[in-house]
């Protein structure tokens, strides 16, 4: 029998690349989708299947984690052996300005997930694996961070996320439910959302090496935080769910970086040096010297400027993750490193943006026909 994944937040960045592969490794894979105006499965449109084919092995289903009662119904009616929550509001600066509905979707509905699996009597069957974060870290308590570091969430996104982790050693501990947290670092990949800062720097770089754009605005250019890359991580996510008896688990690289850092080494891979000048809110990158043939870039232009609109009201300084656990107790061992994941990320970015330039050099309009 082939066994049955559901997964929440399947249009997301892990979501698709945890679809991908479960296919692989012979599962039906169950999704569960929002409904939105505008398409919001370019992730995952790869591996769509039309219902009308045979051995249909990827289905999608509407459904929202506020709503339990739609939430019980999909449940019920796939029956999952596992199931992985990975839908939420994911962005830490966007929690801010949304707390309540974070804390509904983020919080509560992990409560919704395990009630229902609870409610339908399937707590011998079915596993859950719930999408926890290095971001309940917070506040430097100790480094490296590991399962058994204290928590110190520091946005609304973190405290959410909080309820989710300990509600789910609640339920496993209260009624014997294979359900485990994995507290995975930030995992980054060309699929990653436009806002988070590598996306972005990834991005700007790359518009700014085609000439597409001047100056990139970021923040905090301190912040230090364990990058991995989405691919590995979501290895990590099903080998959580294979073991004999449900633990938790942090998934991390154990190497930090900060995020001007990560700015130059972007920088770097398009072959143009950065380096940057003055502190704070005044803090700006310059381009040093470009050595790439096509993208002609001239020393002492303004590339990189801080807008302390991306500031946090409360902001998590350093992330590193100790994932010796995983190591030993999952056999897990990330493929990329940094260097690598950076490689990849700017690889595609290039490559979206040149495919872009070309079309409006040739005339084509890509704006949006409302702009
Ligand atoms: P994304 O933001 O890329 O994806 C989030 C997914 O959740 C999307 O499919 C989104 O749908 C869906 N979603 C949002 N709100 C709801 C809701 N109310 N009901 C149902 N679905 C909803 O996140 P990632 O893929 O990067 O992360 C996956 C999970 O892992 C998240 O829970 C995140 O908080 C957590 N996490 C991520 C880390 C990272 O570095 N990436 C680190 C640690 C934890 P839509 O496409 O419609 O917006
Ligand atoms: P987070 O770790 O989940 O908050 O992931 P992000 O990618 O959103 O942010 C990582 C770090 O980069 C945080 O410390 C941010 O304050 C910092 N940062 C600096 N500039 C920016 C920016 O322009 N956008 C975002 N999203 N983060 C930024």
């Amino acid at each position: 029998m082939k066994k049955k994944a559901l997964v929440t937040g399947i249009t997301g960045q892990d979501g698709a690349y945890l679809a991908e592969l479960l296919l692989s490794k012979g599962y039906e894979v169950h999704g569960i989708k929002r409904r939105s105006s505008l398409f919001n499965t370019d992730r995952i449109d790869h591996l769509y299947q039309d219902p009308h084919e045979t051995d249909v092995r990827f289905t999608m289903h509407y459904g929202d984690l506020t709503d339990s009662t739609n939430l019980i119904r999909i449940i019920q009616q796939v029956q999952p052996d596992e199931i992985y929550n990975l839908g939420a509001m994911s962005h830490v600066k966007v929690s801010f300005d949304t707390p309540e509905y974070t804390a509904n979707a983020d919080g509560i509905g992990t409560l919704r997930i395990l009630e229902a699996v609870r409610l339908l009597g399937l707590t011998k069957k079915t596993r859950i694996y719930q999408a926890s974060t290095s971001e309940l870290y917070g506040l430097v308590q100790e480094v490296p961070q590991s399962e058994k570091t204290p928590f110190y969430p520091r946005s609304p996104y973190a405290v959410a996320k909080l309820y989710g982790y300990w509600i789910t050693v609640n339920y496993r501990e209260a009624y014997d439910m294979y359900a485990c947290n994995g507290i995975l670092f930030n995992h980054e990949s060309p699929l990653r959302g436009e806002t988070f800062v590598t996306r972005k720097i990834t991005r700007g770089v790359s518009k700014i090496a085609l000439k597409m754009q001047s100056c990139l605005y970021l923040g905090n250019l301190d912040a230090k935080r364990d990058w991995g890359h989405a691919k590995d991580y979501v290895e990590a996510m099903y080998l959580i769910l294979q073991q004999d008896t449900p633990e938790d688990f942090v998934i991390a690289t154990g190497i930090t970086t900060t995020v001007r850092d990560f700015v130059k080494m972007a920088f770097s891979e398009a072959g143009i040096e950065v380096e940057f000048k003055g502190e704070g809110v005044d803090e700006k990158g310059y381009v040093v010297s470009c050595s790439h043939r096509d993208y002609q870039l001239v020393a002492g232009t303004e590339v990189v400027s801080v807008d302390p609109r991306y500031f946090r009201p409360t902001e998590v300084e350093l992330l590193i993750g100790d994932p010796s656990k995983s190591m030993s107790k999952l056999g897990w061992k990330p493929k990329y490193d940094l260097p690598m994941l950076i490689k990849d990320m700017m690889t595609s970015d290039l490559e979206l943006f040149r495919r872009e330039k070309t079309l409006k050099d040739l005339g084509y309009s890509i704006k949006n026909q409302f702009e």
